[in-house]
């Protein structure tokens, strides 16, 4: 994958991201997200001293993933895919390394797995296994 083509994809996820944080700004002013979501972007003095402790803070973000709205997920999968883009590995498949399809991931600039192992996912959920 060039540049250009790291670029779009970059204008693509942010975009989306965009879209994604405005649904979820939208869902907190109707009350349908928990509050416990607020307190968290409420009070981030407490939260930062967190921060500091990496282990605990990748438990907390797990533990968040696991109950975690279809946006927040959403959000989790671009932010994971916009870290990816800095790095050589972005556009190959996470699960088998084969090359995504740019045209994949034009569409789905977040996708993390060739469209074969998505495939296989969708048929073989990893909770069955
Ligand atoms: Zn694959």
């Amino acid at each position: 994958m060039n540049k250009e083509q790291k670029a779009k994809i970059k204008d693509l996820l942010l975009k989306k991201r965009e879209e994604v944080t405005e649904q979820m700004s939208r869902m907190m002013k109707d009350g349908s997200v928990g509050k416990s979501q607020k307190d968290v972007s409420g009070d981030l003095s407490g939260y930062s001293l967190h921060m500091a402790d990496q282990a605990t803070d990748n438990f907390d973000r797990e533990m968040q993933y696991g109950y975690a709205t279809t946006e927040q997920k959403m959000l989790y999968e671009i932010d994971a895919a916009l870290a990816r883009l800095k790095e050589k590995s972005f556009g190959e498949c996470v699960s088998c390394g084969s090359e995504i399809p740019l045209k994949r991931l034009m569409a789905v600039p977040h996708a993390k797995l060739c469209i074969k192992c998505q495939e296989q996912e969708d048929k073989n959920p990893r909770t069955n296994e």
